[in-house]
Formats: structure tokens, C-alpha cells, sequence
């Protein structure tokens, strides 16, 4: 998956502020961010949107969420709340076409989304 920018930028190709690294996982800091706290969490293994997930990532999806539970207690947001969020395609606002979860916090955010 030479051509995919997470896939480059979870291998160091291309530059990005590391928040979290390990066999499996890479996160980041998003480059727009939205919110004081606006970190990517992404699968190292290329997986392209959310439709693509099989039986055998849920183990490996689980993870991943314990990880943005970790990463938002780590920087205090488990009392004031966070946003984990993954868009799925593009009328979802998927622009990346490699599985990610933005985790958001440090504002108050409103709900339902735009
Ligand atoms: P989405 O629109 O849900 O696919 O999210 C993609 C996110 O990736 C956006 O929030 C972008 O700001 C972010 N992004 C795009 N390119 C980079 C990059 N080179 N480094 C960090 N974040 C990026
Ligand atoms: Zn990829």
C-alpha cells in the first residue's frame, strides 16, 4: 500500500507528530486540528475503510479503542469527556482511505454532528 498517506506516515516516510507507536498501532497528531486534543489512531495494517473490517480485526479494533481510552486519560480527558470518531466514505467525511479514528477533545462539542 505504497500510495496510502497513513500507511507512509505509520512507516515514518512522511513526517508527523508521533503520539503513540507499538507493533500494531500508530497515533498522531491530526494536521487541522479541530480540537485542543485532535489525535489520529490508526491500524498499521492497511485496512481502507470501516466496511472493509473481517471477524478476525475485531480483536485488533478492540485494542484500538483501549488505546484512545489510554491516550484520552493520559492527557485528562476521562473527567471532562472526548470524542472518538470514524467516518466511514466520503458523504461520512472519510477523506483518508485508511481506517483511523479521530480522537477529540479539550471543547465541548455538539451533538447530533453536522
Ligand atoms: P477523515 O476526513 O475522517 O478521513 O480524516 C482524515 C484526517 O487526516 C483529517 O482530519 C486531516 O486533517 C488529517 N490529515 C491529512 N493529512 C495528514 C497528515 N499528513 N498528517 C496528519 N494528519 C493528516
Ligand atoms: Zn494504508
Amino acid at each position: 500500500m505504497e500510495e496510502c498517506l497513513f500507511c507512509r506516515i505509520a512507516a515514518g516516510e512522511i513526517p508527523s507528530t508521533k503520539v503513540y507507536s507499538d507493533d500494531e498501532f500508530y497515533a498522531f497528531e491530526d494536521i487541522n486540528p479541530q480540537a485542543p486534543t485532535h489525535v489520529l489512531i490508526i491500524p498499521k495494517k492497511h485496512i481502507a475503510t470501516l466496511n472493509d473490517l473481517e471477524e478476525n480485526d475485531a480483536p485488533l479494533m478492540g485494542r484500538l479503542v483501549l488505546l484512545a481510552s489510554k491516550i484520552a486519560k493520559e492527557r485528562g480527558l476521562d473527567s471532562m469527556g472526548f470524542r472518538l470518531n470514524a467516518n466511514c466514505l466520503e458523504s461520512a467525511g472519510q477523506s483518508v482511505f485508511h481506517v483511523h479514528f479521530h480522537l477529540l477533545g479539550g471543547r465541548p462539542f455538539g451533538w447530533p454532528p453536522g
